[in-house]
């Protein structure tokens, strides 16, 4: 059974062993699952969960939190999909409303 691409809906979800995180100028793989189609990709949980062990015992991790994670396009603009981690340290359930602020070449989204 193949898995839809839950952000273009068009692609597959093909396994990968070779999903790369930089956090504070360390760099871990992830394996995982990426789109055939937009190229995003979906860490194992496992393999997030290790990441975030490996990182806090190396002294870069919880804040802040940085992920690598690439824009995607849809239909009907650019989307940026929230590592789980920080939707599970956040609590976030999908309808929260944000605010979107550029700062230089950040962009800032908070939480209201
Ligand atoms: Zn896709």
């Amino acid at each position: 059974m193949r898995k839809i691409c839950p952000v273009c809906e068009k692609g597959h979800l093909v396994p990968t062993n070779d999903i790369v995180s930089e956090i504070e100028g360390y760099v871990f793989v992830e394996r995982g699952e990426r789109c055939s189609n937009c190229g995003e990709e979906f860490p194992y949980e496992e393999d997030s969960q290790r990441v975030i062990e490996a990182a806090r015992k190396l002294g870069v991790w919880p804040e802040p939190l940085k992920l690598h994670r690439k824009l995607s396009k849809s239909g009907r603009g650019v989307i940026l999909r929230v590592p789980a981690d920080i939707e599970k340290q956040m609590s976030l359930k999908g309808k929260e409303e944000v605010a979107i602020s550029k700062v230089g070449k950040k962009i800032i989204v908070e939480i209201l």
